[in-house]
């Protein structure tokens, strides 16, 4: 999960629709989604995420709360929020990896 990319396609159940915890947002702050699997779960555990690095849990997303600020301020120390060298891949990385597409015709 250390592909930003990955940890945006495990957002595709993503259960809020808060302003701030966009699977957009979550995913560039480090956290892929892995729900509670018990059957009982219910909603309580359903936005739980996982950060790839210091593999931080957080649940329970309020409109107030800010990936990137939450994971600030409950894991100062992880190496990912001190802009330390981890495996991440950013998006832009993985866009910049992928072939240049044709857009003029070819004469010959
Ligand atoms: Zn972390």
């Amino acid at each position: 999960m250390n592909i930003e990319l990955n940890r945006l396609k495990s957002f595709t159940f993503w259960p809020r629709t808060n302003k701030q915890a966009t699977p957009s947002n979550l995913a560039k702050a480090g956290f892929y989604h892995q729900p509670k699997v018990e059957a009982n779960a219910q909603l309580a555990g359903q936005d739980r995420c996982v950060c790839f690095s210091c593999k931080l849990v957080v649940s329970d997303w309020t409109n107030k709360d800010h990936p990137w600020r939450e994971h600030c301020n409950l894991k100062p120390t992880c190496a990912f929020v001190q802009g330390k060298t981890t495996n991440n891949v950013s998006l832009a990385i993985s866009f910049a990896a992928l072939p240049a597409e044709r857009t003029d015709t070819v004469r010959e």
